[in-house]
């Protein structure tokens, strides 16, 4: 094969193997140019919920390209972004009444960032800094990197990132130490907010924190006046076993971030929901109480059209049945690893399973990573752990034989270090 000019992300191509070619997706698969079809056990990094080429939402493309393309989104408007904006406000948390549209999850973050300082700014007292959890992850702009856990991934970027007041993760039994280090964060009176991923750290390890430290976290937010930043990027649209992870901790966010489900994986798109509070502090006759920020491809009408056959199919499939009788066959299923001396941290929260495999040296740059990939691109499985830590986050449709197929792959790899321990 001739050399490939494209140079893909999170990808050292001196070691990568050649990357495989997809002709096709459905359901929960990807088919390769061979007809091999490959379980998508990682859901497309995340985006795919119900499933590859979702029969209302590929109508609803197809229909919205007859009438539409992109639009400018200033001092125009359009029916799709319209109701779309109508039925978000309607299933996120009460008390979310604005939509900002961007087109990724680094951007709805980005904007969050911006209508936290905004809000503080225009209401005349500045507030400087943000609050983060380590271990989190926000998107790979640099503002999001800033906010996100540091390491060999922004080394090289570290002279332009801004600090942050980090959190220690909640490890269990030390959730005080969290709500201590806050609580002490926001006394200096500088916390704008406080920015989390609710209930599961995903880039970060998937790793996971009880509802009641959310809960918690967000009254401490409150005694101080400082926002708090849900990024449901990852953990919106079901993962967590409820729509948003949020409706778990009953907390009402400031801001909402949300992206890749939003169109249940088909197109990108990304929104910003807040308060009213947040949205009247920049309403003005004063123009410089504006909130600039704007991205070429905002709202753009094909991918709202995607994203209200999302909440259609929502409305009219069981997809909170699907996902219970999911969130259930992966209990069983991880039972047998929670005794098994190769595996420490068996965990789960809704959807979403992870467990760390014990190697002798772990993190994101341990060889057991590519080690263990290859092992799964054998069998068809398109699994990517995190280090040591391997999860499974699988399109709803995803069946029981192919969960059984992926749990026994995780079994049988594990012994790929025997050897080594
Ligand atoms: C993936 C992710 C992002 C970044 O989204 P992109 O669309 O890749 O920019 C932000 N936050 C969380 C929690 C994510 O999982």
């Amino acid at each position: 094969m001739t050399l490939s000019p494209v140079w893909h992300p999170f990808t050292q191509h001196a070691l990568e193997p050649a990357m495989k070619r997809i002709a096709r997706t459905e359901g929960a698969y990807l088919y390769d140019e061979q007809g091999h079809a490959i379980l998508d056990a990682i859901s497309s990094w995340w985006v795919i919920t119900h499933g590859h080429r979702h029969p209302l939402i590929m109508a609803a493309i197809r229909n919205a390209c007859e009438t539409y393309d992109q639009i400018i989104f200033a001092e125009y408007t359009h029916e799709p972004a319209e109701e779309l904006a109508r039925g978000l406000v309607a299933i996120a948390p009460t008390g979310l009444d604005h939509v900002f549209y961007s087109d990724s999850g680094s951007t709805c973050v980005e904007v969050a960032l911006k209508m936290a300082l905004g809000f503080f700014h225009n209401s005349g007292a500045p507030r400087s800094r943000i609050a983060v959890m380590e271990h989190g992850y926000h998107g790979d702009t640099v503002g999001t990197m800033s906010a996100g856990e540091r390491g060999v991934f922004n080394a090289a970027y570290e002279p332009m990132l801004f600090g942050v007041d980090r959190l220690p993760f909640p490890e269990p039994g030390h959730e005080q130490d969290t709500l201590d280090a806050f609580e002490t964060f926001c006394r200096s009176g500088q916390v704008a907010a406080l920015l989390i991923e609710p209930l599961v750290l995903g880039a970060g390890g998937m790793r996971m924190y009880p509802a009641s430290l959310l809960t918690e976290l967000k009254a401490v937010a409150t005694r101080h006046g400082s926002l708090m930043i849900a990024d449901e990027v990852m953990t919106g649209w079901g993962r967590t076993g409820s729509l948003f992870a949020c409706e778990q901790a009953n907390i009402r966010p400031d801001i909402l971030c949300t992206s890749k489900g939003l169109t249940g994986g088909s197109l990108p798109l990304a929104a910003t929901l807040c308060s009213a509070e947040i949205f009247d502090a920049h309403l003005s006759t004063d123009r410089s109480r504006t909130l600039f920020h704007s991205s070429s491809y905002t709202a753009n009408p094909i991918a709202c059209a995607a994203a209200l056959a999302n909440l259609a199919a929502w409305k009219t499939e069981p997809v909170m049945t699907r996902i219970r009788a999911l969130e259930a066959k992966h209990r069983i299923r991880l039972e047998r690893f929670r005794r098994d001396p190769r595996f420490g941290n068996v965990r789960q929260t809704g959807t979403i399973v992870a467990l760390d495999v014990n190697v002798p040296a772990s993190g994101y740059l341990s060889d057991a990573g590519p080690k263990l990939r290859a092992f799964f691109r054998e069998r068809n499985l398109l699994i990517r752990p995190l280090g040591n830590v391997i999860y499974l986050m699988t399109p709803y449709c995803v069946t029981t034989d192919d969960l059984d197929r992926s749990y026994d792959a995780i079994d049988e790899a594990a012994d790929i270090f025997v050897g080594d321990r």
